[in-house]
């Protein structure tokens, strides 16, 4: 019941006793596991929580409403520090980037430092000329977009992101096709991430793959090259609504009966670090959502000397068993 659960939307304060729910580190442990970073290989970048969408499943309870975007100076800070570390990998999300002014910059400024630049679009936050030109920029630079596309049956997925999501994604999806995105032999990059609905988990990531890329084509005559498939993470405005609904403690049980102790090696947090749109440093996004600075303490990018070595602790909370479920999210 929703006043047996803490009203913290953080999920960081323990449940009460009697719940049911095991602290994820007790987890860990009865597995002979413990979480500890490896090298460092992969730098995200969150630019704020500004989003043209309200998604319940949204962890960062991002929105139209939101106030918080990475400034220019925190833009130059971040490239500076990608500069001076390289990185493997840079992925750029949000909230939604495309609204945040000065992503063209940041594109431009990341691009030349690490071989993998990602951008995660919600393929519906900008439209007309500004797509146009975001387009063109993420060709020149080859960067790879991830899009948000939850599921291929339109009244599935606009029930979760708003009526005529759907119809608007496909037709822009339609016009990335077009530009090479997705196409065998063009060597751009557009992969597709699929959240379930509400409390369900996630299908195995093959098979999801499998009715996607068969579902696409057939419907709309669409490609890409890669789908992922996450469970939802029961922080911010999921969390949220979960306590609305008194669905929290069966979904908490749900995500532990699903733990997948193989999927602890491959966690991401165990190798990447995520910035906030004001430049501080974070485990992961989750930790971000959560308020949850790496190493105990809120460090800036312009302050960091060294990168975490491998072995150093990571913060962890109960939204942790989302990332363990099934296939588990890395
Ligand atoms: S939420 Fe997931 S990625 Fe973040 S610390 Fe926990 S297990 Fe790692």
């Amino acid at each position: 019941m929703a006043d047996t659960i803490n009203k913290k939307c953080d999920g960081t304060t323990p449940l009460r006793q009697g719940d049911g729910v095991a602290p994820f580190a007790d987890t860990l442990a009865r597995h002979g596991l413990s979480l500890a970073r490896d090298r460092v290989h992969t730098l995200q970048v969150n630019t704020g929580y500004l989003c043209n969408l309200r998604c319940r499943h949204c962890h960062l309870e991002a929105g139209p409403g939101r106030k918080e975007v990475m400034s220019r100076e925190t833009m130059e800070a971040v490239v500076s520090f990608a500069r001076r570390f390289p990185f493997q990998a840079v992925d750029v999300t949000g909230g939604a980037p495309e609204l945040v002014p000065g992503l063209p910059f940041l594109v431009d400024g990341l691009a030349p430092l690490a071989p993998r630049l990602i951008l995660r679009t919600n393929l519906s936050a900008v439209s007309g000329a500004a797509w146009e030109s975001l387009l063109g920029l993420c060709v020149a630079h080859r960067v790879v977009l991830v899009a948000s596309f939850p599921s291929t049956n339109p009244s599935q997925a606009d029930a979760l992101r708003g009526a005529g999501a759907t119809e608007a994604a496909i037709a822009v999806l339609k016009k990335l096709n077009a530009a090479g995105y997705g196409v065998a032999g063009t060597g751009l990059e557009l992969d597709l991430v699929s959240n379930p609905v509400g409390t369900l988990l996630p299908v195995s990531r093959e098979s999801a793959e499998r009715k996607f890329r068969h579902d696409l084509l057939r419907k709309w005559g669409i490609v890409f090259n890669h789908l992922h498939t996450f469970a939802n993470v029961p922080l911010g405005r999921f969390r949220a609504w979960l306590q609305r609904t008194e669905d929290y403690e069966r979904y908490m049980k749900t995500l532990t009966d699903a733990f997948n102790p193989s999927a602890v090696e491959g966690l991401m947090c165990r190798t990447l670090l995520s910035v906030s749109w004001d430049g501080f440093l974070y485990d992961c996004d989750f930790n971000l959502a959560a308020d949850r600075p790496a190493s105990g303490q809120k460090t800036h990018v312009s302050d960091v000397r060294d990168l975490p070595s491998p072995g150093s602790p990571i913060a962890i909370g109960e939204y942790c068993y989302a990332c363990t479920a099934g296939s588990g999210f890395t």
